[in-house]
């Protein structure tokens, strides 16, 4: 189930990256569900709400608050 989940965002990343989009529309934040940021230079998602940062390691998402970094 997870892995299907994670494929499902590779997919959505992928296509995100080449449409050279800003903004990631389709994802949200795991813990307050408001629309994440997509940080191209980190290559991280993230979440203005909450002040963190989910890292993106080999195209897959880690929306884990746990993984994610605490921003300034
Ligand atoms: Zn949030």
């Amino acid at each position: 189930m997870v892995v299907c989940i994670q494929i499902k965002y590779r997919a959505i990343i992928k296509k995100l990256i080449k449409m050279e989009t800003k903004f990631i529309n389709v994802l949200v934040c795991p813990l307050c569900k408001k629309k994440l940021e997509y940080n191209r230079s980190e290559n991280e998602l993230i979440c203005l709400f909450d002040k963190l940062a989910f890292p993106i390691k080999d195209d897959v998402p880690f929306m884990i608050e746990s993984e994610a970094r605490l921003l300034d």
